[in-house]
């Protein structure tokens, strides 16, 4: 469905996305993860094609993307972060706007205006004005404009960012039913959590590079069984930062975790002496665990900036 080949994007001198390959299939959701900086926004404002590059081939349904955009655009949503809807018109009233520019109209408008107040529940605050909105309202609102035009990709960027964990829970499901709906969705987010429950496939990007991609699953186990995490009662933040700079393969996961990689009987048994030393006390420790963010932060060298 969509297919990158050798994708450079430089701005002047820097290389923003430095030779990436990337395939995904349809009805995917694929979750694009990265530090800041690494190129999340340039690669998914390409597929939409919003910024330029210069060496590659994209291709989305089998067209390419330099040749035949408007005909891909129609067939994809870009849902940005920041809301794009007007506070003085009402839900219906938006969709109805947000349609008419996109020239959907007649029983498609309708059918499809229909289809994105239910898969929102925004049913019933289809005649309220979008000023008076809760503000997971207004981002459901920002989805369902999105849905206008029915699209067969999805592009999500942190949808979620800013808003309480029930409602986070609630656009995590609704975004996990498109593929129900045979959609596919590429997802940027920093919350690795979200990424775990709603993707099934992840590409890591650092500095413009695909470092490693794949269905979720795989890429777990693949790492299984080489790393700790220390989980702690007392600590401070600061206290932790220093001992992470002392010890080699150890970082900070969390304010009250540690994660060491590669472990063995003697880095451990040096890092649980300083622990002791700081008055630190152990709540647990557990061997071979890994889920996404263990693994991101082994794998992007400026993981220690992220947690
Ligand atoms: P974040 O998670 O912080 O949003 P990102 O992964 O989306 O980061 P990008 O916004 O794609 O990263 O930026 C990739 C790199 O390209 C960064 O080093 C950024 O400073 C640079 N960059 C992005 N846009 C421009 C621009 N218009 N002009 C020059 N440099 C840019």
């Amino acid at each position: 469905m969509i297919t990158i080949r050798n994708l450079v994007k430089q701005y002047g001198t820097h290389c923003a996305l430095d030779h990436i390959d990337l395939h995904v299939e349809k009805g995917v959701i694929l979750g694009l993860l990265g530090p800041n900086g690494a190129g999340k926004t340039t690669l998914v404002s390409i597929l939409n094609g919003l910024t330029d590059f210069q060496e590659g081939e994209v291709e989305i349904f089998g067209l390419d993307l330099g040749k035949e955009l408007q005909a891909i655009r129609k067939r994809c949503s870009f849902i940005p972060q920041s809301l794009a809807l007007y506070e003085k018109l009402t839900v219906l009233e938006n969709l109805r706007f947000f349609g008419a520019i996109q020239k959907i109209s007649g029983n498609t408008l309708r059918d499809n205006i229909d289809s994105a107040l239910s898969i929102n529940q925004l049913h019933s605050l289809r005649d309220q004005k979008a000023a008076t909105l809760s503000g997971g309202q207004k981002r459901r609102l920002n989805i369902a404009i999105g849905l206008l035009n029915n699209p067969e990709i999805l592009y999500f960027d942190e949808p979620t960012a800013g808003i309480d964990p029930e409602l986070r829970n609630d656009i995590l499901e609704t975004i996990r039913s498109f593929k129900d709906h045979g959609k596919t969705v590429i997802y940027t987010s920093h919350y690795m959590p979200e990424i775990e429950k709603i993707c099934d496939q992840v590409a890591i990007i650092d500095h413009g590079r695909i470092i490693r991609q794949g269905p979720l699953a795989t890429l777990l186990q693949e790492e299984k069984g080489d790393s700790a995490i220390i989980e702690l009662l007392n600590a401070g933040e600061t206290q932790l930062r220093q001992l992470v700079d002392q010890h080699d393969d150890v970082d900070l996961l969390n304010a009250t975790t540690l994660l060491m990689h590669h472990h063995n009987g003697t880095k451990m048994g040096r890092l649980l002496t300083a622990l002791e030393t700081e008055n630190i006390a152990l709540k647990q420790i557990r061997y071979g665990t890994t889920n996404l963010e263990t693994l991101f932060i082994r794998l992007t060298s400026q993981g220690k900036e992220h947690v």
